[in-house]
């Protein structure tokens, strides 16, 4: 496994690996879990040159004390990433990906006016920022996401029919630890005693599932927030009930045909997010 961090080394790597076969490509910030993991393994599958991108974006925290804890650690990455049969590492500095300020606004319609988008402004402006950038360097045949950032991976697919980049955007199933916890980096920074307490996201999004048979969307969200209220540990940002496409709020289970059920939560300082699809 090759570790580079200039873009004019990677593109000479490429270009000669694009004609023995095909490119999958991985973006992570890094603090890599068994999550990440899956997607190397599915691209490494799939293609027959694997390379992960290992850089946290400054241009997509709308919170900078979040960006300053957001854990690195790229030997580890590096271990873990060769574990898993990736080919060639990305590691960047911000000068590097940045070496101007870059004023590029990206418009994705409605699907960033809800959810994250509300809730972190700009965050996906930053995501577009980055994966454009990636996506020039890197000019992969397939990128690898991972459903535990749903959103995200209909804001990449909008950001390739827009500006028609021939690459396959794989969606990856989201990966839990044994107690349902969906893995993330930012779990890693969880006080010991939110982290007992956070297996419960995971929970009410089975229980959500169950209920979606039986109550209407406004008795279930009523028992999710009823959940969350009483515990002192975790803090309910949102909880919606969205279209798969279109990512707005449904008023009725009926009116979409693929449902998903998503969650933000704040566990003291750090912000976990989860979902679960109700309606294929
Ligand atoms: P991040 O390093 O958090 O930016 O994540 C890099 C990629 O890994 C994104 O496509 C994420 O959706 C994906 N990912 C992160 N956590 C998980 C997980 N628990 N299961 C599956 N994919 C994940």
């Amino acid at each position: 496994m090759q570790i580079e961090s200039k873009i004019s080394a990677i593109q000479n790597i490429l270009d000669k690996k694009r004609s023995e076969g095909s490119i999958g490509f991985v973006p992570t910030m890094g603090a890599l879990h068994n999550g990440h993991l899956s997607l190397i393994k599915e691209s490494v599958k799939e293609n027959s040159y694997t390379v992960a991108s290992v850089f946290v974006n400054p241009t997509q925290f709308n919170d900078k004390s979040d960006l300053d804890r957001y854990p690195r650690d790229l030997d580890k990455d590096c271990e873990m990433l060769e574990s898993a049969g990736c080919d060639l590492v990305f590691a960047p500095d911000a000068q590097e990906m940045y070496p101007e300020p870059d004023n590029r606004s990206f418009d994705f319609g409605l699907l960033e006016t809800v959810m994250e988008g509300k809730h972190r402004p700009g965050h996906f402006n930053g995501v577009g920022q980055v994966v454009s950038k990636f996506f020039d360097y890197v000019k992969p045949d397939k990128a690898y996401f991972g459903l535990k950032d749903f959103q995200q991976l209909a804001i990449i697919k909008k950001l390739v029919s827009d500006f028609n980049y021939p690459v396959e955007i794989v969606s990856c199933a989201i990966i839990r630890e044994n107690d349902g916890l969906a893995m993330s980096s930012r779990n890693m920074l969880l006080e010991q005693n939110k982290r007992n307490e956070a297996p419960i996201i995971y929970k009410t999004l089975i229980d959500v599932v169950k209920w979606s048979s039986v109550h209407s969307l406004s008795e279930i969200t009523q028992k999710v927030v009823g959940k969350f209220i009483s515990n002192p540990e975790l803090e309910l940002e949102y909880f919606e009930i969205v279209d798969d496409v279109s990512l707005q709020s449904l008023s009725e289970l009926s009116e979409g045909v693929g449902v998903t059920a998503c969650i933000a939560v704040h566990a003291g300082k750090i912000r976990l997010i989860d979902n679960i699809q109700i309606k294929l």
